[in-house]
């Protein structure tokens, strides 16, 4: 996706080896017209796919799947993180998993209540990156726990040289990522097409 690349290139930061950091357009500030685009663009890569509900982890997730979800007249689950006074963690209303974030180097656990993910559901993952697909493999075992389908994951910006692509792929789910980046040593952005 063009205007995407475009995006990277102009406003994200390299920080090391393995990090982009893309604060100005979806990690902190949102893009709108750029997020608009990227939901028309997941729509049209997912539209034979019978999509019933879009799910995401908060927050960095939202804006993308909110745009795709509003293109595919879907509604966005997005699974959560953090308990709050309206969640109780002991409800068995709520399906856990655990995740291992790349960037915060920590696990945390994520979870969805049972009310918004019914079994039959053919679910469409939307994140904002896919890196060493651990945020991906949280969410397809919450999904597989509450008895739907991955239908498919859409990923605003692949880091494809690291190993989330292949773990998915080996699940033969399908993966549309709209950016895909080779490289980031010294300090280049460099796309694999
Ligand atoms: P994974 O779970 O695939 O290892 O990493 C994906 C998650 O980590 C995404 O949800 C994203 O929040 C975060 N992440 C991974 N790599 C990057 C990166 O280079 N930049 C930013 N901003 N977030 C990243």
């Amino acid at each position: 996706m063009e205007l995407l690349k475009n995006k990277i290139l102009e406003c994200g930061i390299v920080l090391g080896d393995n990090i982009l950091k893309v604060d100005s357009f979806l990690n902190h500030q949102i893009d709108v017209p750029l997020m608009r685009a990227v939901g028309k663009e997941f729509a049209e890569k997912f539209k034979n796919d019978n999509i019933t509900k879009i799910v995401t982890l908060e927050s960095s997730g939202i804006a993308p799947a909110f745009a795709a979800a509003e293109e595919m007249g879907v509604d966005v689950v997005f699974s959560r993180k953090n308990q709050s006074l309206t969640l109780n963690k002991n409800s068995t209303e709520l399906v856990y998993s655990e995740v291992f974030s790349f960037t915060k180097n920590v696990t945390s656990t994520i979870y969805i209540s049972r009310k918004h993910i019914l079994p039959g559901d053919n679910i469409l993952i939307i994140d904002d990156f896919l890196a060493n697909g651990e945020a991906c493999k949280g969410l397809i075992s919450l999904i597989q726990d509450l008895g739907a389908t991955v239908a498919g994951i859409g990923i605003v910006i692949e880091k494809s040289f690291q190993k989330g692509r292949s773990l998915l792929e080996e699940q033969n789910i399908k993966v549309v990522s709209l950016s895909q980046i080779k490289s980031l040593k010294n300090n280049t952005i460099e796309f694999l097409n």
